[in-house]
């Protein structure tokens, strides 16, 4: 029985991950549950799950949990429950640059990690990996696309490989002209034809920023030059990534669309557990289409690379710049086009720091956010 903590239960990966191990309940047990503000969904999966401990946002939330449940809070109790003895597997489904600290404490720890955020390599892969090296943990990735390349990857030789295609859905914006950009309400960019997901993240999809902040990602995650990570749209999102390797034969991972399947994967690997409700009807998919993202809608795609092309802290500004703006928007304060606008003259103002240590991370993520707000 592997007892996991999933900080950020009451998102949608934490709700689909519950899901996983509710199904599997004699594989997984919950030890650890965490929300940012979202006291009554916790409170509601602490009495299904019985965790023994739990981690809200703010210290006045965590009153009510009853006598049998330790609750801690601020980004120091998820840091806590990340490093938790009492916990095998670490579930990283936090939204946005909160994850770092817990992520970085589930690896000193020496934890099994199923990440599903990707704010926090995105920020501070470097220094991820460095800790990573120096530690028993390890990581599976969770989302969708990098768990498709970890399964290609299983067996083989990494020097073997010549290219990671990542396929994008094209997200909500594909048959959306230029021209409507401008005006595009937040309801219109909220619907996701292939994934329910939280909102931030949704909204990335649709700047085709998350297939940017995915580029970076896998460049950690699975040791590559940038230049060899190319991205795809594929609208069927059936394919959720490829790996070719040196000899020109390419390996894919399909499926449908269902996070449970990456998911129970991450906490059960290297084994598979049996799902009768997840095959793939191929005479139903019929075709599968590829294309390269258009550049002029979708600008945040290649600011995403060209920040992880310069390097050290600018990924990590791009990442800020980005969670302030899709925020902004959000808010109904600036417009969609407004997103890369911002990302772009952070970007461009930026002096990039090579090889930073936290401190600097957290100084550069704190400068990006102060000049988004200043600009919006
Ligand atoms: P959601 O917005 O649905 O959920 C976010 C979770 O994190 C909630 O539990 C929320 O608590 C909590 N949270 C938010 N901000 C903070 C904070 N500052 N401190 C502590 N907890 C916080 O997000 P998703 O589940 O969609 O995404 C989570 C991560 O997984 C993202 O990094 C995303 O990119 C990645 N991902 C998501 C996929 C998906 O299908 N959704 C697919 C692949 C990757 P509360 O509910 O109380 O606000």
């Amino acid at each position: 029985m592997k007892r996991i903590a999933i900080l950020g239960s009451t998102g949608s990966i934490g709700k689909a991950t519950l899901e996983v191990i509710r199904r599997y309940s004699d594989e997984f047990k919950v030890e650890a549950l965490s929300a940012y503000g979202n006291t009554e969904l916790l409170k509601r999966q602490a009495r299904r799950f019985h965790p023994g401990k739990v981690a809200v946002a703010d210290i006045n939330l965590r009153v009510s949990f009853g006598s049998k449940i330790k609750a801690y809070s601020g980004i120091e109790g998820l840091e806590e429950i990340a490093s938790d003895k009492d916990v095998d597997i670490v579930v990283v489904a936090l939204s946005g640059a909160a994850a770092l600290r817990p992520l970085l404490a589930a690896i000193a720890a020496g934890k099994k990690i199923a990440l599903a955020n990707k704010e926090a390599l995105v920020m501070a892969g470097a220094l991820v990996k460095e800790k990573l090296k120096k530690s028993k943990a390890t990581i599976v990735p969770v989302d969708s696309e990098q768990s498709a390349i970890f399964q290609c990857l299983k067996g083989q030789d990494k020097s073997e490989v010549r290219r990671l295609y990542l396929t994008a859905s094209g997200g909500p914006l594909y048959s959306v002209p230029l021209r409507k950009f401008a005006a595009l309400t937040k309801e219109e960019v909220l619907k996701h034809p292939r994934w329910k997901m939280g909102r931030k993240i949704t909204v990335d999809s649709a700047t085709l920023m998350n297939k940017g902040l995915e580029v970076i990602e896998a460049r950690w995650l699975f040791d590559i030059e940038v230049r060899r990570i190319e991205v795809l749209v594929h609208r069927q999102a059936i394919i959720h990534s490829m790996v070719e390797f040196v000899d020109g034969a390419v390996l894919a991972q399909l499926g449908i669309t269902d996070m449970a399947l990456p998911i129970s994967y991450a906490l059960s690997y290297p084994r598979r557990l049996a799902n009768n409700d997840s095959a793939l009807d191929f005479l139903k998919v019929k075709n599968l289409t590829f294309e390269k993202s258009d550049n002029k809608r979708f600008p945040c795609l290649n600011l995403a690379y060209e920040a992880a092309n310069v390097g050290g802290s600018a990924p990590c500004v791009l990442n800020a710049a980005n969670e302030v703006a899709v925020e902004a928007f959000l808010d109904g304060r600036v417009s969609f086009i407004a997103i890369p606008k911002i990302i772009e003259k952070i970007l461009s103002s930026h002096k990039a720091v090579a090889n930073p240590d936290l401190h600097e991370i957290f100084q550069a993520d704190g400068w990006a956010r102060q000049e988004a707000g200043r600009l919006i």
